[in-house]
């Protein structure tokens, strides 16, 4: 590698372009005083990224080094110059046979540098040429000022030059950008942990929050799923007994009003009874009256009568005779009274028979209808009770099928017993309800799928297929909830059959199931479509080209593409069992309410039964004493006729003897026709006090019986309160609750009923709300959108934590790297001084024909900082301070230690810009001949006036300034030069 040429254009004195086009081996460049030699070097140092404008002697800024014009030239607009190097050695790592390094600066002030013309970095450019010997620290580009400092420096600025000859220049280069590295990585640890202490301090409260929060949302929910299930259960429950107690109320009301209407009945007729009651009241009075006349009457006649008889005792013939006739008379008049008073008595008495035979047939027949009402409600309670029995047998026997799986296939049963299994949900089939009027429709539809068993995942599946692959216990099919889609029908076609009247629904919408299982339930019965009849379902089939299952009420299935199955269908019991129990638990509650009814109402009769009896029991008594009463009458009648037949014979024998006369006659009869008409106006009035006292009892029992069913119908009508109360409670919760749903989770009851269902008991879901709401109330107040704020922070938390741990990983590899570099550069270092040190010797010995000089490390602990003594001792001379060498002997030292360094590390070329003005003639030649002794290893290019050194250049040119202030290249003569 070489310096093949340098073109310079407006740079410094060089205003017009010039090429200086260099050999190997040495170039002489000579010239007089300020014609611009040094400015090559100027040139050649600022290409390779000189940045001190001092170094290029300049003093203001980097855009001095532009031709500034002269008397008759302007000045530059920029200066640029290029080196190109041989490259065909490979000594700069580019695969280019000619290397070109060019920079340009404008009067801006902007630099541009270019490597082989591609523009590039200083930084491209430093790296290229950085341990090469020709850096900015270099010892290849050296001026007589050079050569001064070399020994003036302190010995720790002297050991640049060392470095650069070690090569360890890239590694100090890169030690400083390491530790520049190391630096801004503390800083930004240092920043990162404030950041990372402010996160902190919000980190632990979000997470308290966004804790509390997500307790808050998964109680809600849990609580949600639960309250809504239980308020659906209260409203189905409450509208029940809200039903059941209006129809108790509309049966009252029935009840009521038929007692109302016998109770009316009853008044009036207790008011006809009270009518009644007052006439003969009246007519006893009157009849009173008539008696009191009549007994007047009587006791006035019996006086005429005594008077009379008295009389005609002693008028008469024959007293005696007289008398007896009189007393026959009167006896058969009284028997005669007698007579007609039996007769109207036994009268009486068979009226009073004969009605109460007419009360006993009536009663018989009652008692016959109710006997056959009861035989009747037996009958019916014992069919009742035939089906009680029967529907507790069913209930039992599908409680325990259930209880032990009985029903299902062994592998599910299996599934279901053991415990260790999670995750298991239940068949599809026991997770729905429906109508009962759709069962048909919705087995076809489910079909074998059924028995398909859902899990949480895919895991749980895998692993209770594995337990029955164990066991042996045969096959499962699963549907995980995590994985399973929903199906549906798609809009166009759901539009084209919603309006058939065929058409029911999708077999999904007729389901009721918990909404976690929605997706399966859709999977399964989401594109199923559900339609009244066989015909119906062939027509929509047709309209929709049979892209959908269809199924009819019936259980006929159009399959897709057409295929239709019917028939009869075998009954999965196991999919049925937990609705037929429901179902059948409700029979028996319907036929048990029936049996009370029943009961209730086989009570009531027969105590109407028992009353009545024992009613015709004392009627029949009461008949037998009539039947008596009767017989005595009639008895007594006939003696009586007897005794008056005997009485009138022997008054008529009498009478042929002796007779009565008109007077005693009419006398006699009319008192006896007085007695009799007092009697029976006796009789009448004891018959109506007896009538009227009948009146009182029957007025009295009409009124027990009015008060009875006012009593009956008062209750009823306060249970009606009651009830009516019941109904506005029940009315007022139910409102309460469809509220609830309405307002708190915003769901109409229809969609609740068939989203959520109670897997719970009742009490112990009130119980779990309860609990729930407490934990919500204990949490207090909640922040919702901690939760997202708490993920937020915590991952940029998270991301400084782990960027923090990068920084100190990139810390710990660089503070690895600046070890490793320090190793490199110390034992570098070391290395090289010790044999520039011996090549030092013995170039100064050389130089000096004698004499003795050593390089001396000022701290040999520190390497990386030692500086460098040079200890000189020119022949015959004592030791003493370098500083008191002479110049010349400066110089020769200096050029010595150089040459020593070129020896050990040769460079591709060397500049020396009069080093050895202050030499002598002989050490010129010396210093020309050690020059010469190098160039097979490094290029030299010489400034220097000194003619002997010229003698020893391969190649001279020459600058001159023949116009003012512009340096010229010109043909090297020395002689025209002035040298
Ligand atoms: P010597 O032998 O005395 O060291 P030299 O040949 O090395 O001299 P230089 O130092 O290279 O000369 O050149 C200096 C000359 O360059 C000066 O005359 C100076 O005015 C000129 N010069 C420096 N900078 C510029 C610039 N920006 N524009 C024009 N001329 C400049």
């Amino acid at each position: 590698m070489y310096l093949k040429t340098i073109k310079v254009n407006g740079f410094k004195s060089f205003a017009d372009n010039i090429n200086i086009d260099f050999e190997n081996g040495i170039t002489g460049i000579v010239g007089p005083n300020g014609s611009g030699k040094s400015n090559i070097v100027d040139a050649v140092k600022w290409v390779l990224g000189e940045q001190s404008v001092k170094s290029l002697r300049g003093d203001g800024s980097m855009t001095d080094v532009i031709f500034c014009g002269s008397k008759s030239r302007n000045p530059s607009s920029s200066a640029s110059v290029n080196l190109i190097f041989d490259n065909t050695d490979r000594y700069f790592p580019l695969d280019y046979t000619e290397v070109s390094i060019k920079r340009v600066v404008y009067r801006t002030g902007e630099n541009e540098y270019f490597l082989n013309n591609e523009k590039c970095r200083l930084k491209d450019i430093t790296n290229l040429i950085m341990d090469k010997g020709m850096g900015r620290d270099a010892f290849n580009i050296i001026s007589q000022g050079n050569i001064q400092e070399i020994l003036s420096n302190k010995p720790e600025d002297r050991r640049v030059i060392f470095e650069e000859a070690a090569g360890v220049l890239k590694y100090k280069t890169r030690k400083e950008e390491a530790l520049r590295k190391l630096d801004r990585t503390k800083d930004n640890i240092d920043r990162l942990n404030d950041i990372i202490n402010e996160l902190e301090n919000q980190v632990e409260p979000l997470k308290t929050q966004s804790e509390k929060a997500t307790i808050y949302l998964n109680t809600k929910e849990e609580l949600e799923n639960v309250e809504i299930a239980l308020i659906v259960n209260d409203i189905e429950k409450m509208n029940n007994d809200f039903q059941n107690t209006k129809k108790e109320i509309d049966d009252l009301n029935i009840e009521i009003l038929e007692l109302s209407k016998t109770s009316t009945i009853k008044e009036a007729s207790l008011e006809q009874e009270k009518l009644t009651l007052t006439k003969e009241n009246d007519n006893i009075h009157l009849l009173q009256k008539e008696l009191i006349n009549l007994t007047s009457e009587v006791e006035r006649l019996n006086g005429e009568k005594n008077l009379i008889v008295e009389r005609s005792r002693y008028d008469s013939n024959d007293i005696k005779v007289h008398n007896h006739i009189l007393e026959l008379k009167e006896k058969s008049l009284i028997i005669n009274n007698e007579i007609e008073s039996s007769k109207i008595d036994s009268d009486y008495y068979k009226e009073e028979y004969s009605n109460l035979e007419n009360i006993i047939k009536d009663i018989n027949n009652n008692i016959i209808n109710l006997k056959t009402d009861l035989s009747n409600i037996e009958n019916e309670r014992n069919n009742y009770i035939r089906k009680e029995l029967s529907f507790k047998h069913q209930i039992s026997i599908l409680e325990q099928s259930i209880e032990n799986n009985s029903s299902l296939p062994k592998s599910l049963k299996y599934i279901f017993d053991n415990p260790k299994l999670r995750g298991i949900h239940n068949i599809i089939g026991r997770l729905i309800k429906y109508e009962d009027k759709y069962k048909t429709a919705i087995d076809i539809s489910l079909g074998a799928s059924s028995l398909f068993l859902v899990v949480d995942n895919e895991y749980i599946a895998k692993e209770t297929i594995f337990y029955l692959k164990e066991n042996n216990l045969g096959r499962v099919t699963f549907f995980p909830l995590n994985i399973i889609k929903e199906r549906t029908i798609d809009k166009d076609t759901f539009n084209i059959i919603k309006n058939h009247p065929s058409f029911i629904d999708i077999a999904s919408n007729l389901v009721q199931n918990d909404a976690k299982y929605q997706n399966i339930i859709l999977n399964q019965l989401g594109n199923v479509i559900v339609c009244k009849d066989i015909d119906g379902a062939n027509e929509i089939s047709k309209k929709i080209n049979h892209r959908y299952r269809i199924v009819t009420l019936d259980g006929e299935m159009l399959h897709v593409g057409g295929s239709i199955t019917g028939g009869n269908n075998k009954n999965n019991n196991y999919i049925n069992e937990k609705y037929e129990l429901y179902a059948l638990n409700n029979n028996l509650k319907i036929v048990n309410d029936y049996i009370n009814k029943l009961d209730h109402k086989y009570n009531d009769n027969n105590i109407s039964l028992k009353d009545l009896e024992l009613k015709n029991n004392n009627n029949q008594l009461e008949l037998s004493k009539l039947k008596i009463i009767i017989n005595n009458h009639e008895e007594n009648i006939t003696n009586l006729m007897n005794k008056y037949q005997n009485i009138n014979n022997e008054l008529n024998s009498l009478l042929n003897i002796n007779n009565v006369n008109n007077e005693e006659d009419t006398i006699i009869n009319s008192y006896y026709d007085a007695v009799k008409r007092r009697d029976e106006v006796e009789k009448n009035v004891n018959s109506l006090i007896k009538k009227v006292s009948l009146l009182n009892d029957n007025i009295n029992n009409i009124e027990d019986n009015y008060r009875r069913d006012n009593q009956q119908l008062f209750k009823k009508q306060n249970i009606i309160k009651d009830l009516e109360i019941k109904v506005n409670r029940l009315d007022v919760k139910l409102d309460t609750l469809l509220n609830t749903l309405n307002e708190e989770y915003k769901m109409t009851f229809e969609k609740a009923k068939k989203e959520y269902i109670l897997t719970i008991d009742d009490n112990e879901a009130r119980k779990k709300v309860n609990n729930l709401k407490d934990i919500i109330n204990d949490l207090g107040v909640i922040n919702i959108a901690s939760i997202e704020e708490y993920e937020r922070v915590s991952k940029r938390y998270e991301f400084l934590i782990e960027q923090k741990n990068d920084l100190f990983k990139a810390e710990n590899t660089l503070m690895d790297i600046i070890k490793e570099m320090d190793l490199v550069m110390k034992a570098s270092f070391s290395e090289t001084f010790k044999i520039i040190s011996e090549e030092f010797k013995i170039v100064f010995k050389e130089i000096f024909k004698g004499g003795e000089a050593y390089l001396e490390l000022t701290n040999k602990e520190d390497m990386l900082k030692t500086g460098i003594d040079i200890i000189a001792l020119p022949p015959g001379k004592k030791l003493q301070h370098i500083s008191l060498l002479s110049g010349g002997e400066k110089a020769l030292t200096a050029i010595s230690l150089l040459f020593a360094i070129l020896r050990v590390r040769p460079v591709p070329f060397c500049i020396l810009d009069e080093v050895e003005a202050a030499l002598d003639e002989v050490n010129v030649i010396e210093f020309a001949k050690i020059v010469t002794k190098l160039k097979d290893k490094t290029q030299f290019i010489v400034i220097t006036h000194k003619k002997k050194t010229m003698e020893y250049a391969d190649v001279l040119y020459g600058f001159t300034m023949q116009e003012s202030g512009v340096s010229k290249l010109v043909s090297v003569k020395l002689d025209i030069l002035g040298i």
